[in-house]
Formats: structure tokens, C-alpha cells, sequence
């Protein structure tokens, strides 16, 4: 049984991440998203929020499970006996902190977790999170951004 784990803030979830989601969910036998717990970060959505719109958001993929984390990635892999992390790279300026993030875990988990980069589909390399939440902030257009169903719920987080 091949299993993953796809760990993010995903605040708010965008159709980048659901194309990550989508493709990854093809190559493993089993994929869990999973919300990390930041508390450094003051969020729009909380964490359970994040949880039941991921859920929404792939309740057309069976193999995939949404759960939520907090602490090192690396404990948690361990506790879900999972070796293999996804992560997107969109753009070089990606690929830097990544590239760390990627190794400090290697490194820590003594080689037993390892990172998968998939490279984001063209369509949706300028969107990030952030920007997301900058266009809200103004009201503006975000239905090319994130599912149609969280277009409404996002904008109602800035009314
Ligand atoms: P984090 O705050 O942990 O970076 P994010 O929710 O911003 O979490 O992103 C989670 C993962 O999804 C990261 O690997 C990020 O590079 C990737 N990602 C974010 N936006 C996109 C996108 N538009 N296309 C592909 N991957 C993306």
C-alpha cells in the first residue's frame, strides 16, 4: 500500500492545491491532506473549517483522507507510519525553501521520509493563498481562484 501524506496551511484551499490533490491521489494508493496547526499564523479559516472545506472540496476521490497535524511533519509521518510527503513547486522562488524544508526532514527522520515535488500545472502557477485573500480583501473576482462552493465563504471572512 503506497501511502502519502500532502501537508499545507491550504488558507484557503485554491484549485492549485486541488490539482496537486487530484494528481498525487493518482499515484498513490492512499493520500491524506492533512491542515497544519500553525499557531504563529492568525488564520482566515480555522482549522476545521480548512478540514470540512477539503473535505467538500474531494469528496469525488476515494482514496483521499483529510485530517489535520500540529508539531514536526516528521512525528507525524511516524505516527501514520507514512515515508513519502507531497509538495508543489510553482516557481523557482519555490524551490529554495523547499528544497530545506525537504532535506531538514531527510535529515531529521534519518532518511525515512522523503519529498515528492509535483510541478504545478501551468494554468495555475500565479496562485498562492495570499492572493487569494489580497483580491478578497478588495471585493474582487476569485471564482478562477478556488472551487465555485468557496467563492461565497471566502468573501463572507472580508464582508
Ligand atoms: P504552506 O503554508 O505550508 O506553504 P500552502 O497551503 O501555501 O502551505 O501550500 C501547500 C503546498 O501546496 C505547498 O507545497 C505549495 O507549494 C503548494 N501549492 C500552493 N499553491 C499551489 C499552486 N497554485 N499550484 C501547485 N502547488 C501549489
Amino acid at each position: 500500500m503506497k501511502h502519502a501524506i500532502y501537508p499545507g496551511s491550504f488558507d484557503p484551499m485554491t484549485l492549485g492545491h486541488l490539482d496537486v490533490i487530484e494528481r498525487a491521489a493518482q499515484m498513490f494508493d492512499t493520500l491524506t491532506v492533512s491542515v497544519l496547526n500553525n499557531m504563529a499564523k492568525s488564520p482566515l479559516f480555522s482549522v476545521e473549517e480548512r478540514v470540512k472545506i477539503l473535505e467538500e472540496a474531494t469528496s469525488h476521490l476515494q482514496n483521499v483522507k483529510i485530517d489535520s497535524f500540529s508539531g514536526l511533519l516528521i512525528d507525524y509521518c511516524a505516527e501514520k507510519d507514512v515515508h513519502i510527503v507531497i509538495r508543489g513547486l510553482r516557481a523557482i522562488t519555490d524551490f529554495e525553501y523547499e528544497l530545506q524544508i525537504a532535506q531538514t526532514n531527510r535529515k531529521l527522520s534519518k532518511g525515512s521520509v522523503d519529498t515528492i515535488f509535483l510541478t504545478t500545472s501551468l494554468e495555475y502557477a500565479y496562485l498562492s493563498s495570499s492572493s487569494v485573500k489580497e483580491i478578497a480583501s478588495f471585493h474582487g473576482d476569485i471564482s478562477q481562484c478556488v472551487p465555485e462552493f468557496l467563492v461565497d465563504r471566502i468573501h463572507e471572512k472580508f464582508a
